[in-house]
């Protein structure tokens, strides 16, 4: 679980429609979408789904990443799209390749080797240096540097509910650093020695152990065969306990620019950087951000936005009260403590199935 069980600390900023404030001060902020060329269908509709159901109102720009130039076709199509404007940048050849003092020919011979492997994505050595991109050196791109606040969107990304306040003023109101969609559990063999990594660097420094640490770590205490079904044992710090493996999905994610730049993440990142992990194994930008949040914020500071109904590839969530909502079915539930008056009333005109309602226990919220 990623959620403690104070989350009543995190209420849903509006639990229904509002009347969307055209005229109010906006926060420093920008949408951020990181794509190639080849996926501008996709990328449009992402973008076409988010203006119908927030950006129409609110009019925030889109900066658009490339570590390549961008097509004449892609940069026509969403300037033809976006309300907000949009920007085009390709993200330097220095933030996005291998670190000049890593081994590049050993590097690509042991990322060959996590592709016969079978692991996911792992034989791509293009994907390698996007999770280490969105880890670290996305923060400190010169583009972003006038923002205060991203929101990350990807291709092939669905909204299903009318988002009508706007997420950015909320986070800042409420001293939020972090906000998320769904929580997932990540695939052990990306990442062996991460929470190692992180357990004994938290230590070195004297972190101390925030609630949402200890949500995501399961203690050596716990009898080992329940153990074995949290956590993969290998993922566990020097004391044996062990991390559940849960994160946020960072496909989308509403974040503070000013606490990824600032000096303890990003010494965080450059410890993480120089273990080589990015590269001899797959470390994904999502864990890496939830570990380091569990490490350095208080649980109230992350935000989980139940209310908006999100899909991208084949995970979802739908707001409890979207048309058909009801009840989910108790093997999806979970010991998550359902109650109509919690779940009831939440979501602005989601056009998703609620009687699918997702994002409970099968995921890695509760
Ligand atoms: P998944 O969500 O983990 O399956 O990974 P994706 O393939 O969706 O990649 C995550 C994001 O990074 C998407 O926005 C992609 O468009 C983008 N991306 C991945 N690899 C590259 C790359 O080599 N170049 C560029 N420009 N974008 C990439
Ligand atoms: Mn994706």
């Amino acid at each position: 679980a990623v959620r403690q069980p104070e989350h009543e600390l995190d209420e849903p900023f509006y639990r229904t429609c509002q009347e969307p404030a055209v005229d109010a001060p906006r926060e420093k902020a920008a949408f951020v979408m990181l794509a190639r060329n080849k996926e501008l269908f996709k990328a449009l509709k992402t973008v076409e789904s988010i203006e119908k159901h927030f950006n129409q109102w609110f009019h925030y720009p889109i900066v658009f990443l490339n570590d390549e130039p961008w097509s004449d076709d892609f940069i026509s199509s969403m300037n033809a799209t976006v309300s907000g404007g949009a920007r085009f940048e390709i993200i330097p050849k220095d933030k996005w390749l291998f670190p000049e003092w890593m081994d590049t020919a050993d590097a690509k011979q042991s990322i060959a080797q996590q592709g016969h492997a079978g692991i996911l994505y792992a034989g791509m050595e293009t994907y390698h240096h996007m999770c280490r991109f969105y880890s670290g050196n996305f923060y400190t791109l010169p583009a972003l540097q006038e923002y205060d606040w991203y929101w990350r969107i990807e291709p092939d990304v669905d909204f299903y509910c009318s988002i009508t306040y706007d997420p950015f003023v909320e986070m800042a109101k409420h001293n939020k650093v972090y906000g998320f969609t769904i929580a997932l559990p990540e695939e052990p063999r990306t990442c062996p020695s991460l929470f190692r990594e992180m357990a004994d660097y938290k230590e070195q420094n004297g972190f101390r152990t925030t609630e949402l640490w200890k949500a995501m770590v399961v203690p050596s205490w716990v009898p080992w065969p329940f153990r074995s079904l949290m956590a993969m044992f290998r993922l566990r710090d020097k004391n044996g306990d062990a991390w559940n493996k849960c994160h946020y999905w960072s496909n989308f994610e509403i974040a503070n620019l000013a606490f990824f730049r600032g000096k303890e993440y990003q010494g965080l990142f450059e410890h993480l950087d120089r273990s080589g992990g990015f590269y001899y194994e797959r470390w994904g930008d999502a864990a890496v951000h939830a570990l380091a949040l569990g490490m350095l914020v208080d649980s109230e500071r992350v935000h989980h936005f139940e209310d908006l109904g999100y899909r991208h590839d084949w995970f979802y969530q739908c707001p409890a009260n979207a048309p058909g909502g009801q009840l989910p079915d108790s093997k999806l539930l979970g010991d998550y403590k359902w109650s109509p008056e919690r779940e009831g009333g939440l979501g602005c005109r989601c056009e998703c199935d609620g009687a699918k309602t997702r994002n409970y226990a099968t995921y890695c919220l509760n």
